[in-house]
């Protein structure tokens, strides 16, 4: 929506309050079922405003209320309070949130303290984790083997049964093989300490430039 068109709207929508509450929530007499009618138009009309403020970008500026609050000139959203929806267009790019980093060297007491952001999207299927938080202390077994926890920013994707997670160290990859019965034990190696015989059971292709730099790789499902 337009500015002028979220203005115009909003203009209306406050008129509509005030005539509620004016004329029928502070009307003497009134009956307690009519009451309860009104409160409920009252309480709608407090939504559509939540959902019709996410149109505004707070174009012209903010300005004091009588509470010695901050608010947005055009839809009267105090300033920097949170919002508990999205609005995102149906087609083209969604964009939800910015790019957030520890930001702290500080080392917390609880995860709770120490996260910065730790969301979550099903999008179209397809599960999309980002979790950013700085340094924590983390105890395993009461307070036996308390470890510190780094900061860092780790992005988790889940598609089929194949779960990718990227952080500042490592992109790992768990196929939904990883759970398979034929084997229980799990070994972990790097190429050139496998033997060639074994190496040739992965269904991993190599990326790399004439120099042998790496530059990906390729799993086959
Ligand atoms: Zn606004």
């Amino acid at each position: 929506m337009k500015k002028d068109h979220v203005k115009e709207e909003l203009k209306k929508l406050f008129k509509s309050l005030d005539f509620i509450s004016n004329n029928f929530l502070n009307k003497k007499g009134i009956s307690k079922k009519e009451l309860h009618i009104f409160f409920n138009i009252y309480q709608q009309l407090g939504l559509t405003w939540e959902f019709l403020g996410l149109q505004c970008k707070h174009w012209n500026g903010y300005k004091k209320t009588k509470e010695a609050k901050i608010c947005c000139k055009i839809c009267g959203k105090i300033k920097g309070i949170g919002e508990s929806y999205y609005m995102l267009p149906a087609k083209g790019l969604k964009i939800i949130g910015t790019k957030l980093n520890p930001n702290s060297k500080k080392t917390f007491k609880t995860k709770k303290e120490a996260t910065i952001v730790n969301d979550i999207i099903s999008f179209h299927g397809s599960i999309l984790n980002v979790d950013v938080h700085n340094s924590y202390r983390s105890s395993y077994f009461g307070n036996k083997y308390a470890i510190n926890l780094a900061a860092e920013r780790i992005v988790s994707l889940k598609e089929s049964g194949v779960e990718c997670s990227i952080d500042p160290y490592l992109i790992h990859v768990k196929t939904n093989k990883t759970k398979n019965k034929r084997g229980k034990r799990k070994f972990g190696g790097f190429p050139w300490e496998i033997r060639k015989k074994d190496l040739k059971q992965f269904p991993v292709l190599f990326e790399f430039s004439e120099n042998y730099q790496f530059l990906g790789l390729t799993i086959f499902r």
